[in-house]
């Protein structure tokens, strides 16, 4: 399995990626996850991303493509991966596509979580109640919807026209969800 899953931030795609990974023995590789603990460890690469993380922001191509690049280049990545969270804008697109094929490898599908921007809004202000995430201000939580909009709703149709796409609602429950994707899944 080598597959994406994309959604707007708060669609539960980080969830969902989790065990989608687990059940497929696949390497879960989320840029976000992997952003977030070099912050944590105050790493130069966690110092770089941390600014445009705070702010709502996506951190440059250039830092980003060279750390999926890494990743993927791993052992258990080769056999099988869920990617994360990336990519995220059309220059991250063919960035991918050209990692892939210096690796000798393919995508087998993209899988887009489908969640309307009022839920959406409302579930992330409820989080940013319990979790006092930097990034969880009502402002910011609104500009990264704004950032998503642009720069990322326009892989959906890349990936449609490739034949790759496979749309789940993520409108639910995390287990009903979780069915709805087993379902989509080609087998
Ligand atoms: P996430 O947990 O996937 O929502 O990512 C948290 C933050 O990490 C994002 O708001 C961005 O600032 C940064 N980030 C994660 N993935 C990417 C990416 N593919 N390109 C640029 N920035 C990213």
């Amino acid at each position: 399995m080598r597959f994406l899953i994309m959604g707007p931030p708060g669609a539960g795609k980080g969830t969902q990626a989790v065990r989608l990974a687990e059940r497929a023995g696949a390497a879960h590789i989320s840029t976000g996850d992997i952003f977030r603990s070099n912050v944590a460890e105050q790493t130069e690469l966690g110092k770089t991303a941390q600014g445009f993380m705070d702010a709502g922001e996506y951190v440059p191509d250039e830092v980003t493509n060279a750390m999926v690049k890494d990743r993927l280049a791993q052992d258990d990545a080769l056999k099988a991966f869920i990617l994360d969270g990336y990519p995220r804008t059309l220059d991250q697109v063919d960035k991918l596509d050209s990692i892939l094929e210096e690796l000798g490898s393919e995508l087998n599908g993209v899988l887009s979580l489908v969640v309307n921007k009022e839920e959406l809004i409302g579930r992330l202000l409820k989080r940013a109640e319990t979790s006092g995430r930097a990034d969880d201000t009502e402002e910011v939580i609104r500009h990264r919807q704004d950032v998503y909009t642009a720069e990322t709703a326009p892989l959906i149709k890349v990936y449609g026209d490739r034949g790759l796409l496979i749309e789940v609602d993520g409108i639910g429950d995390v287990d009903e969800v979780s069915e709805r994707i087993e379902k989509a899944l080609p087998r």
